[in-house]
């Protein structure tokens, strides 16, 4: 079981090892639960799609800095590889966390990863829900993927917010449904974290992101990090600097802490 409030916090993908390295330093300096350290990127159109297998040598490198590592595996494959990389090299404490991203809709490869995830208490599955808004398909990808056994106090949903379509005024990159999001977490039991990274698409939307989810019962946050966010190879808009990050967590901060 994780102690809430769950904070995420990273580069949207790994780059570099001087990246990462920065990374962990300002990590350290903070309570972050899992440090962001993706390897594999879908992308809306093509473009960096992260470093992939190259860049297992940096999950090994965070899980011996005493952190623990947190990435998208899109293939049960990845779960495999990851593992490998960073189990045998964390501290006591230290986690795994592994998740199913927005566009990854085969339920197949949902549950197979489910299973992986599965064969180690340390390792944590996170959830993200569908691109489209639709309640029945966001509790269906989380039953499918409890159906695969793994114990329900190693998953964790995220709220990412749905593809706009029509009426934007604050021009967000995913529109939020609080209440549907309330919905899922009421109805599956399984605890919240809430992305204002893909929900704002933009550093102003992601604080205005983190004042409105502050109003709503989430578990935790998953935050977008770089340290010179302008020269990021992906989400150049959306990344926050640590310093910033410091004052989201300071205005939107889930009052489960207290
Ligand atoms: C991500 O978290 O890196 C990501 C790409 O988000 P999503 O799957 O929600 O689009
Ligand atoms: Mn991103």
């Amino acid at each position: 079981m994780l102690k809430k409030p769950i904070i995420i916090a990273g580069p949207c993908a790994a780059e570099s090892e001087t990246q990462i390295d920065i990374a962990i330093a300002e990590a350290q300096k903070r309570s972050v639960d899992f440090m962001r350290v993706n390897l594999w990127k879908p992308r809306t159109k093509p473009g960096f799609d992260g470093l992939g297998d190259s860049g297992l040598k940096l999950l090994t490198r965070v899980a011996k800095a005493g952190l623990s590592p947190g990435l998208e595996v899109v293939l049960p494959e990845h779960v495999s590889k990851v593992t490998e990389a960073v189990l045998p090299h964390l501290h006591p404490e230290g986690k795994l966390l592994v998740w199913i991203g927005a566009r990854n809709q085969n339920h197949y490869i949902q549950k197979e990863i489910a299973s992986l995830a599965a064969q180690d208490s340390r390792i944590y599955l996170m959830v993200k829900n569908q691109p489209w808004p639709n309640e029945e398909h966001w509790e269906g990808i989380v039953e499918h993927v409890l159906s695969s056994g793994i114990s329900r106090d190693n998953v964790l949903i995220c709220f990412r917010g749905f593809s706009p379509y029509g009426s934007n005024p604050l021009g967000l990159r995913n529109i939020p449904d609080f209440d549907m999001a309330m919905r899922v977490k009421e109805k599956t039991g399984i605890p919240m974290v809430f992305d204002p990274s893909h929900t704002g698409g933009s550093v102003p939307n992601v604080f205005e992101m983190g004042r409105q989810s502050a109003e709503y019962d989430f578990d935790g946050m998953i935050v977008e990090v770089h340290h010179d966010p302008p020269h990021a190879l992906t989400d150049q808009k959306q990344q926050l600097t640590w310093e910033q990050f410091d004052k989201l967590l300071a205005i939107a901060r889930p009052t489960v802490e207290a």
